[in-house]
Protein backbone atom coordinates (compact mmCIF):
# COMPACT_ATOMS: atom_id res chain seq x y z
CA UNK A 1 0.00 0.00 0.00
CA UNK A 2 1.16 3.05 -0.77
CA UNK A 3 -0.05 6.40 0.63
CA UNK A 4 0.97 10.24 -1.19
CA UNK A 5 -0.29 13.46 0.99
CA UNK A 6 -2.07 16.09 -2.06
CA UNK A 7 -3.22 18.05 1.10
CA UNK A 8 -2.47 18.47 4.82
CA UNK A 9 -4.57 22.02 5.72
CA UNK A 10 -7.99 21.86 7.74
CA UNK A 11 -10.34 24.98 7.51
CA UNK A 12 -8.66 26.74 4.11
CA UNK A 13 -5.61 26.77 1.82
CA UNK A 14 -2.93 28.77 2.33
CA UNK A 15 -0.12 29.82 0.47
CA UNK A 16 2.93 31.63 2.37
CA UNK A 17 6.40 31.61 2.59
CA UNK A 18 6.25 29.43 6.59
CA UNK A 19 4.10 26.93 4.85
CA UNK A 20 5.74 25.51 1.94
CA UNK A 21 7.49 22.77 3.59
CA UNK A 22 4.58 21.22 4.81
CA UNK A 23 2.34 22.82 1.85
CA UNK A 24 -0.77 24.88 2.12
CA UNK A 25 -3.63 22.36 0.06
CA UNK A 26 -6.77 21.27 1.91
CA UNK A 27 -7.31 17.54 2.75
CA UNK A 28 -6.97 15.04 0.18
CA UNK A 29 -4.78 11.42 0.85
CA UNK A 30 -3.84 9.43 -2.46
CA UNK A 31 -3.90 5.44 -1.75
CA UNK A 32 -2.35 2.89 -4.35
CA UNK A 33 -3.36 -0.88 -3.66
CA UNK A 34 -2.69 -2.99 -6.02
CA UNK A 35 -4.68 -1.85 -9.07
CA UNK A 36 -6.76 0.35 -7.26
CA UNK A 37 -6.64 4.27 -7.08
CA UNK A 38 -8.44 5.46 -3.88
CA UNK A 39 -8.74 8.89 -2.54
CA UNK A 40 -9.74 10.12 0.61
CA UNK A 41 -11.41 13.78 0.98
CA UNK A 42 -11.28 16.12 -1.87
CA UNK A 43 -9.65 19.50 -0.82
CA UNK A 44 -7.81 21.49 -2.85
CA UNK A 45 -4.67 18.72 -2.86
CA UNK A 46 -7.13 16.82 -4.98
CA UNK A 47 -6.26 18.97 -7.68
CA UNK A 48 -3.03 17.83 -8.20
CA UNK A 49 -3.69 14.40 -7.71
CA UNK A 50 -6.24 14.81 -10.75
CA UNK A 51 -3.80 15.95 -12.45
CA UNK A 52 -1.59 12.78 -12.21
CA UNK A 53 -3.90 10.58 -11.93
CA UNK A 54 -5.05 11.60 -15.82
CA UNK A 55 -1.47 12.10 -16.81
CA UNK A 56 -1.09 8.30 -15.45
CA UNK A 57 -3.60 7.16 -17.56
CA UNK A 58 -5.75 6.17 -14.55
CA UNK A 59 -9.27 5.54 -15.83
CA UNK A 60 -11.16 4.18 -12.60
CA UNK A 61 -11.09 6.47 -9.17
CA UNK A 62 -12.51 5.29 -5.86
CA UNK A 63 -13.37 8.63 -3.37
CA UNK A 64 -13.95 8.17 0.09
CA UNK A 65 -15.75 11.46 1.46
CA UNK A 66 -15.39 11.57 5.20
CA UNK A 67 -17.74 14.53 5.50
CA UNK A 68 -19.00 17.58 3.03
CA UNK A 69 -17.29 20.40 5.11
CA UNK A 70 -15.88 22.67 3.11
CA UNK A 71 -11.77 22.05 3.42
CA UNK A 72 -12.75 17.90 2.18
CA UNK A 73 -14.59 18.83 -1.05
CA UNK A 74 -13.39 22.19 -2.55
CA UNK A 75 -11.17 20.66 -4.51
CA UNK A 76 -13.82 18.78 -6.54
CA UNK A 77 -14.45 20.85 -9.37
CA UNK A 78 -11.20 21.24 -10.17
CA UNK A 79 -10.72 17.41 -10.73
CA UNK A 80 -9.06 16.86 -13.67
CA UNK A 81 -10.44 13.49 -14.11
CA UNK A 82 -14.20 14.43 -14.08
CA UNK A 83 -13.39 15.77 -17.97
CA UNK A 84 -12.25 12.80 -18.97
CA UNK A 85 -14.51 10.93 -21.10
CA UNK A 86 -14.18 7.12 -20.38
CA UNK A 87 -13.56 7.83 -16.93
CA UNK A 88 -15.43 6.56 -13.75
CA UNK A 89 -15.33 8.03 -10.61
CA UNK A 90 -17.44 6.48 -7.45
CA UNK A 91 -17.89 8.67 -4.28
CA UNK A 92 -17.96 6.95 -0.91
CA UNK A 93 -19.33 8.31 1.98
CA UNK A 94 -21.90 8.05 5.12
CA UNK A 95 -25.26 8.26 4.69
CA UNK A 96 -26.79 11.37 5.44
CA UNK A 97 -30.31 12.24 6.76
CA UNK A 98 -31.23 15.40 5.52
CA UNK A 99 -29.51 15.30 1.72
CA UNK A 100 -28.00 12.93 -0.44
CA UNK A 101 -24.35 12.79 -1.42
CA UNK A 102 -24.81 13.09 -5.18
CA UNK A 103 -27.18 16.54 -4.11
CA UNK A 104 -23.86 17.91 -1.90
CA UNK A 105 -21.17 17.52 -5.23
CA UNK A 106 -24.00 19.09 -7.43
CA UNK A 107 -25.34 22.11 -5.30
CA UNK A 108 -21.37 22.68 -4.91
CA UNK A 109 -21.23 23.43 -8.54
CA UNK A 110 -24.59 25.18 -8.92
CA UNK A 111 -24.82 27.97 -10.78
CA UNK A 112 -23.91 30.54 -9.59
CA UNK A 113 -21.41 28.96 -7.24
CA UNK A 114 -19.41 27.71 -10.51
CA UNK A 115 -19.85 27.85 -13.64
CA UNK A 116 -20.11 23.98 -15.05
CA UNK A 117 -22.73 21.71 -13.51
CA UNK A 118 -22.09 18.45 -12.14
CA UNK A 119 -24.04 16.47 -14.46
CA UNK A 120 -22.12 18.12 -17.54
CA UNK A 121 -18.94 16.04 -16.39
CA UNK A 122 -17.18 14.00 -18.73
CA UNK A 123 -16.44 11.28 -16.83
CA UNK A 124 -19.34 8.98 -15.45
CA UNK A 125 -20.22 10.11 -11.47
CA UNK A 126 -21.50 6.95 -8.87
CA UNK A 127 -22.43 7.83 -5.58
CA UNK A 128 -21.94 5.16 -2.52
CA UNK A 129 -24.04 6.05 0.32
CA UNK A 130 -22.53 4.03 3.44
CA UNK A 131 -24.43 2.75 6.33
CA UNK A 132 -22.23 3.27 9.84
CA UNK A 133 -20.17 0.30 9.80
CA UNK A 134 -20.41 -1.01 6.24
CA UNK A 135 -17.72 -2.63 4.78
CA UNK A 136 -17.39 -2.01 0.79
CA UNK A 137 -14.57 -4.11 -1.50
CA UNK A 138 -12.87 -1.92 -3.88
CA UNK A 139 -10.30 -4.22 -5.85
CA UNK A 140 -8.36 -6.28 -2.88
CA UNK A 141 -8.60 -3.58 -0.34
CA UNK A 142 -11.49 -3.82 2.40
CA UNK A 143 -12.85 -0.42 3.51
CA UNK A 144 -14.43 0.10 7.05
CA UNK A 145 -16.33 3.23 8.05
CA UNK A 146 -17.57 4.45 10.89
CA UNK A 147 -19.01 7.92 12.18
CA UNK A 148 -16.63 9.64 14.00
CA UNK A 149 -17.27 12.63 16.74
CA UNK A 150 -17.27 16.23 14.26
CA UNK A 151 -20.41 18.50 13.49
CA UNK A 152 -22.17 17.22 10.80
CA UNK A 153 -22.21 13.42 9.92
CA UNK A 154 -18.34 13.11 9.72
CA UNK A 155 -16.85 9.48 8.92
CA UNK A 156 -13.45 7.57 9.46
CA UNK A 157 -12.09 4.75 7.47
CA UNK A 158 -9.86 1.93 7.69
CA UNK A 159 -8.35 0.34 4.56
CA UNK A 160 -6.50 -3.16 4.58
CA UNK A 161 -4.56 -4.85 1.72
CA UNK A 162 -2.06 -7.50 1.77
CA UNK A 163 -2.17 -7.84 5.71
CA UNK A 164 -1.35 -3.52 5.74
CA UNK A 165 -3.45 -1.42 7.54
CA UNK A 166 -4.04 2.39 7.34
CA UNK A 167 -6.68 4.45 9.24
CA UNK A 168 -8.08 7.66 8.56
CA UNK A 169 -9.77 9.72 11.35
CA UNK A 170 -9.93 13.65 10.45
CA UNK A 171 -12.24 15.57 11.67
CA UNK A 172 -12.78 14.44 15.02
CA UNK A 173 -12.25 15.51 18.51
CA UNK A 174 -11.57 12.00 19.57
CA UNK A 175 -12.29 12.36 23.66
CA UNK A 176 -14.68 15.43 24.14
CA UNK A 177 -17.62 14.90 26.33
CA UNK A 178 -19.77 16.74 23.75
CA UNK A 179 -21.38 15.41 20.99
CA UNK A 180 -21.47 16.92 17.99
CA UNK A 181 -22.72 15.51 15.22
CA UNK A 182 -25.67 15.81 13.56
CA UNK A 183 -28.41 13.78 15.28
CA UNK A 184 -26.48 12.85 17.87
CA UNK A 185 -28.25 14.89 20.19
CA UNK A 186 -30.12 13.74 23.24
CA UNK A 187 -31.75 15.37 26.90
CA UNK A 188 -31.08 11.63 28.09
CA UNK A 189 -27.29 11.97 29.65
CA UNK A 190 -27.65 7.78 30.11
CA UNK A 191 -27.98 8.01 26.33
CA UNK A 192 -25.43 10.54 26.05
CA UNK A 193 -22.94 8.41 27.71
CA UNK A 194 -23.54 5.76 25.25
CA UNK A 195 -22.98 7.25 22.02
CA UNK A 196 -19.73 9.06 23.85
CA UNK A 197 -18.53 5.88 24.50
CA UNK A 198 -20.25 4.23 20.70
CA UNK A 199 -18.03 7.12 18.73
CA UNK A 200 -15.32 6.57 20.43
CA UNK A 201 -15.34 2.71 20.35
CA UNK A 202 -15.69 3.15 16.42
CA UNK A 203 -12.76 5.20 16.20
CA UNK A 204 -10.75 2.90 17.99
CA UNK A 205 -11.69 -0.21 16.10
CA UNK A 206 -10.68 1.72 12.78
CA UNK A 207 -7.35 2.68 14.77
CA UNK A 208 -6.50 -0.72 15.72
CA UNK A 209 -3.32 -2.16 15.20
CA UNK A 210 -2.84 0.14 11.80
CA UNK A 211 -0.04 0.34 10.47
CA UNK A 212 0.02 3.89 9.73
CA UNK A 213 -2.72 6.15 11.34
CA UNK A 214 -3.88 9.50 9.54
CA UNK A 215 -5.48 11.84 12.51
CA UNK A 216 -6.98 15.52 12.99
CA UNK A 217 -4.28 17.07 15.13
CA UNK A 218 -5.49 20.53 14.25
CA UNK A 219 -5.71 22.05 17.30
CA UNK A 220 -2.84 22.77 20.29
CA UNK A 221 -3.44 22.71 23.28
CA UNK A 222 -3.57 26.29 23.99
CA UNK A 223 -5.96 26.88 20.98
CA UNK A 224 -8.62 24.32 21.62
CA UNK A 225 -11.97 24.92 21.20
CA UNK A 226 -14.63 21.98 23.02
CA UNK A 227 -17.48 23.11 20.13
CA UNK A 228 -15.20 22.87 16.59
CA UNK A 229 -14.80 18.87 16.83
CA UNK A 230 -10.74 18.65 16.29
CA UNK A 231 -8.37 16.80 17.87
CA UNK A 232 -5.15 18.12 19.80
CA UNK A 233 -1.52 16.03 19.95
CA UNK A 234 -2.46 14.88 23.11
CA UNK A 235 -5.47 12.87 21.62
CA UNK A 236 -4.18 11.00 18.96
CA UNK A 237 -1.29 9.84 20.78
CA UNK A 238 -3.62 8.21 23.09
CA UNK A 239 -5.47 6.64 20.62
CA UNK A 240 -2.14 5.12 19.43
CA UNK A 241 -1.40 4.19 22.65
CA UNK A 242 -4.62 2.56 23.46
CA UNK A 243 -5.22 1.04 19.71
CA UNK A 244 -1.27 -0.41 19.12
CA UNK A 245 -0.84 2.31 16.28
CA UNK A 246 2.75 1.82 14.35
CA UNK A 247 2.95 4.67 12.76
CA UNK A 248 0.90 8.22 13.43
CA UNK A 249 0.78 11.41 10.91
CA UNK A 250 -0.40 14.60 12.41
CA UNK A 251 -2.94 15.75 10.07
CA UNK A 252 -5.00 18.66 9.14
CA UNK A 253 -2.98 21.21 10.58
CA UNK A 254 -4.27 24.56 11.64
CA UNK A 255 -3.89 26.64 8.07
CA UNK A 256 -2.19 29.53 10.37
CA UNK A 257 0.22 26.90 11.46
CA UNK A 258 4.06 27.79 10.02
CA UNK A 259 6.34 24.91 9.18
CA UNK A 260 8.81 25.76 11.93
CA UNK A 261 5.75 25.38 14.67
CA UNK A 262 4.79 22.07 13.34
CA UNK A 263 8.87 21.36 13.29
CA UNK A 264 8.54 22.21 17.02
CA UNK A 265 5.35 20.53 18.00
CA UNK A 266 6.61 17.11 15.94
CA UNK A 267 9.88 17.47 18.10
CA UNK A 268 7.67 18.26 21.50
CA UNK A 269 5.12 15.18 21.19
CA UNK A 270 8.18 12.83 19.43
CA UNK A 271 9.49 13.42 23.12
CA UNK A 272 6.05 11.79 24.61
CA UNK A 273 5.45 8.96 22.30
CA UNK A 274 8.00 7.10 23.46
CA UNK A 275 9.98 4.31 20.86
CA UNK A 276 6.90 1.84 20.20
CA UNK A 277 4.99 4.69 18.15
CA UNK A 278 6.34 6.43 14.89
CA UNK A 279 5.44 10.03 14.99
CA UNK A 280 5.26 12.44 12.20
CA UNK A 281 3.68 15.46 10.61
CA UNK A 282 2.01 14.93 7.55
CA UNK A 283 3.23 17.11 4.54
CA UNK A 284 1.99 17.57 0.73
CA UNK A 285 3.88 15.50 -1.26
CA UNK A 286 5.06 12.94 1.22
CA UNK A 287 4.77 9.12 0.16
CA UNK A 288 4.61 6.24 2.19
CA UNK A 289 4.44 2.69 1.88
CA UNK A 290 3.38 0.36 4.01
ZN1 LIG B 1 -11.74 19.70 8.00
ZN1 LIG C 1 -15.04 19.24 9.38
Amino acid sequence: MQIAFWGVRGSFPVCREQSLRYGGNTSCVEVRAGESAILIDAGTGIRAAGRALVAQGVRQIHLLLSHAHWDHIQGFPFFAPLQQPGTLIRVYSLRRPDTSLEAIFAEQQRHPFFPLALDRMAARLEFVELEEGQVVQIGDTRVYSRRLNHPSVTGGFRLEHQGRTLAYLSDVDLYTKLLLGAGLQTPSASVRQQRLAALLEGASQLASGADLAVCDTFFRPEDYEPSWGHSRPEDALQLARDSGIGQLALFHHEPHRGDDEIDQLLAHYRRQAGSQLELLAAAEGLVLKL
